[in-house]
């Protein structure tokens, strides 16, 4: 259930109902927009008389919320979320271009291409140092000494980092992240959302390989009932029957998302595709449905990439699909 308030109430009616509202159980979310304010709760509302709060001078209007996640429902927040990293902003007109390899291989390989990215206009740099890989032989990241040399990246070029988490053990590692990505597979480990949800860090989280919105949602809804509000949601390609593309590039996921929730939307064209030539259109198209940024595999020799070399631009690939992005962006700004 939600609570509008009127615009202009008195600060001490506010305080006044929303110790009531506590008093009967319920917690509260507070949402202080420009013209108005509304107050979420959160809890069992079946005692709250709606007819009685709906005829107190103070509010505007009381509406139920149906939906099952409450604190990442754009009802309760009617304005975009912005989520800062130190100077760069996403959500709510703020657009962030994060860009990177897949894996962080060596000082030289994670070192360059943050070089590059940066000079392209990047605002972060992503690689994994923990990967997840359906083949247990395959390469599954250089771990603490990845973070290490991420750390190196972003002291030579002053990008913030962005890296998966996997395991709540390794969780120690990634104090000095800058932001953490839950990636498609963890996106239901709830023991690791709610300890998440612990944390004052921002929180990059990938859809699931089949998973809804809804459940999306839900999975954003464990990290911020647990008190960690700055989460950034991202569309990556969902599994269809479509045969050529790694994953389906969900789009109308974008503006939906929006409807639904005031959290910013990023869109990761590399994993969704598959396929290095189809990054920059569908990057493109992310950006004018919406999107508040892009997440891009970028490498310096994709070929000999341990990972996903064949969805990695080269550097001047990603350099010339970010001007476009811009171009896009000026067009629908
Ligand atoms: C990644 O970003 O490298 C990754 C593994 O992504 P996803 O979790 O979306 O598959
Ligand atoms: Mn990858």
């Amino acid at each position: 259930m939600i609570v509008v308030l009127k615009h202009g109430v008195p600060e001490e009616k506010k305080i006044q109902l929303m110790n009531w509202l506590e008093g009967q159980g319920l917690r509260l979310h507070i949402s202080n927009g420009e013209f108005q304010t509304v107050i979420g709760l959160i809890g069992d509302v079946s005692g709250i008389d709606i007819d009685l709060v709906s005829s107190l001078d103070i509010v505007d209007s009381v509406k139920r919320v149906t939906e099952p996640f409450k604190c990442c429902n754009r009802k309760f927040h009617p304005e975009d979320m912005i989520v800062e990293i130190g100077d760069v902003k996403v959500g709510g007109g703020h657009f962030v271009v994060i860009a990177g390899p897949c894996s962080v291989e060596s000082e030289e390989q994670i070192v360059a291409v943050a070089r590059a990215v940066k000079a392209a206009g990047a605002d972060m740099l992503r690689g994994g140092a923990f990967k997840p890989r359906t083949s247990p032989y395959d390469f599954a990241g250089l771990k603490a000494e990845g973070l290490e040399l991420l750390r190196i990246a972003r002291k030579e070029t002053g990008l913030p980092i962005v890296t998966e988490l996997m395991n709540i053990n390794d969780l120690p590692l990634f104090e000095d992240v800058d932001v953490i990505q839950i990636g498609a597979r963890n996106m239901q480990n709830f023991d690791l959302l709610r300890e998440l949800g612990t944390l004052d860090k921002p929180i990059l989280l990938k859809r699931g390989l089949a998973n809804t919105l809804k459940e999306l949602l839900m999975s954003a809804e464990y990290i911020m009932a647990n008190g960690n509000e700055r989460v950034i949601l991202c569309e990556r390609g969902i599994r269809t029957f479509s045969d050529y593309t790694r994953n389906t590039l969900d789009l109308a996921a974008v503006p939906m998302l929006h409807q639904l929730t005031h959290l910013p939307v990023i869109v990761d064209p590399s994993h969704a595709t598959g396929i290095a030539k189809l990054v920059p259109p569908m990057a493109l198209a992310a950006t004018a449905a919406g999107a508040d940024g892009l997440i891009i595999e970028v490498h310096n020799d994709p070929i000999h990439a341990l990972c996903d070399g064949a969805q990695s631009l080269l550097p001047e690939e990603f350099s010339a699909l970010a001007e476009k992005v811009r171009s896009i962006r000026g067009v629908i700004a």
